[in-house]
């Protein structure tokens, strides 16, 4: 079996070890000159096992409201820009947010997390390979009452599902378990947090380097720099895969090319709904400032903003932009991430920093209800998705490629697909 896979993002990356890992022949083709160098290039690094949630919520219609005028405001949909697509988009996210489809989401999105978790302690336990990886937990902060209330009521509309382990906190002990937010505490800005012992950091590009490297000594081809431009089928069945250094044959194809997966699709009658969510990061060196930065993850819940330590350097990531593809980097968009870090570890982070260099834009790959879309394409034999991450691609990683994996050699997955496969579309 040759199979060839397309993106060497993070979720290609994985697929491609998965499947060598299996005994394929894989070849991986990327137009950029190496790995992760798009959306997986600067993320969050959050690995959350337990705190993976839609962004479809049935609070978003009313704070969607309340962020209409805010500049600064996490998330903004600008209904009022001619753009079709996000039109439709949005109907489809809006509708996912009644409380019926959020609970139904919410356990997919933990299923896979969960598995995901499992599958990549195998895997770096099987590889041994380094990233940055700081298996300390995860700490969400709550900086109102009401927020850390809805907090612990869903956790607990979620205990005896076996998904989650989380553990809600006051601020003393947001405190303790993370030292660098005592300043935060004592300037009353914590009402209280929700440790995940399962979440983790790591550095998601470092991550694809190393294991595109360990995956090419065991004998996946590389074709960097080479853009793909289609598909090709005989009879219902892939034959090749056309790139910008001509056809290479292939009997299996897995599409791993984020936003981009959508033409691919579209050339077998398949329509995603995948919209480019923009995001940004800050990424600063640490200094003397240390003791004031955090060493496990940190998500600063009612700013939407995610802070993790790569060794020697420090990110802070958010905001959710639906800008189309323009990926220019808006200052006043990063500001807010900024003002988060400044308020929570003051020091480190100035707002100068976001003028530097150091600044970083994505586009999350996201379909509505929040979800990936894994699974065969219908109509074409030996075409697989494996895409639309959306805001958890680092996390949902590998828990994606093992299962997609065992889809493409006949094997039963350890999960139930229908909730990630792009059939569940039509009922949406
Ligand atoms: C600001 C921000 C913060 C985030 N934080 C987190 C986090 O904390 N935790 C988490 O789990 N997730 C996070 N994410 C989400 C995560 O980064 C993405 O879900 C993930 O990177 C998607 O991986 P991918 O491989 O699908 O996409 P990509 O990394 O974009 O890979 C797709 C690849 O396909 C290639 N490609 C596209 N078209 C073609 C073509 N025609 N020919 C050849 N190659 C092509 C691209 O060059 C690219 O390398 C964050 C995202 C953003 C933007």
């Amino acid at each position: 079996m040759h199979v060839v896979v397309l993106g060497a993002g993070v979720i290609g990356i994985t697929t491609a070890h998965f499947l060598v890992e299996a005994g394929a022949k894989v070849t991986v083709v990327e137009r950029r000159p190496g790995p992760a160098q798009e959306t997986s290039a600067a993320n969050g690094g959050h690995l959350s096992a337990s705190q993976a949630r839609p962004w479809a919520t049935p609070s978003v219609p009313r704070q969607l409201v309340r962020w209409l005028g805010q500049a600064g405001a996490p998330l903004r949909l600008p209904l009022w820009r001619w753009d079709p697509g996000l039109w439709r988009w949005s109907l489809r996210y809006l509708s996912n947010c009644l409380p019926m489809r959020y609970r139904a989401n919410t356990r997919a999105l933990l299923t896979l997390a969960h598995y995901s978790h499992i599958m990549l302690q195998e895997l770096v336990a099987r590889s041994g390979i380094a990233f940055n990886h700081h298996p300390g937990g995860l700490l969400a902060l709550y900086r109102s009452s009401a927020s850390l209330e809805r907090a612990r009521a869903e956790i607990a509309a979620l205990s005896g599902t076996g998904l989650v382990d989380d553990e809600v906190l006051g601020a003393d002990e947001c405190a303790r378990i993370e030292p660098a937010l005592q300043s935060a505490r004592d300037r009353g800005l914590l009402t209280g947090g929700v440790f995940s012992p399962k979440g983790a950091t790591g550095d998601a590009a470092q991550f694809s380097r190393a294991l595109a490297e360990a995956s090419g000594r065991r004998g996946v081809v590389f074709r960097y720099s080479t853009t793909v431009e289609g598909v090709e089928c005989s009879g219902g069945r892939v034959t090749g895969v056309r790139t910008s250094a001509g056809v290479i044959g292939a009997d299996t194809v897995v599409v791993a090319l984020a936003m981009d997966s959508r033409s691919i699709a579209a050339a077998f009658g398949l329509s995603l709904p995948l919209y480019p969510v923009k995001g940004y990061s800050i990424t600063v060196p640490i200094d003397s400032s240390e003791a004031r930065l955090p060493h496990i993850g940190i998500l600063d819940d009612d700013r939407k903003v995610v802070f993790a330590r790569f060794g020697a350097e420090f990110r802070a990531a958010g905001t959710a932009e639906f800008a189309g593809f323009d990926m220019r980097i808006d200052h006043r968009r990063i500001w807010p991430i900024l003002a988060a870090a400044q308020e929570l570890f003051p020091g480190p982070l100035d707002c100068s920093t976001g003028e530097t260099s150091a600044s970083w834009t994505g586009l999350r790959p996201m379909t509505p209800d929040g979800s990936p879309v894994l699974g065969p394409v219908p109509g074409a034999a030996g075409l697989f998705l494996n895409t639309g991450h959306g805001p958890l691609g680092w996390t949902l990683a590998a828990g994606s490629a093992r299962a997609m994996v065992d889809v493409i050699q006949g094997r039963s997955p350890a999960l139930d697909m229908a909730p990630y496969s792009a059939a569940r579309f039509r009922a949406q």
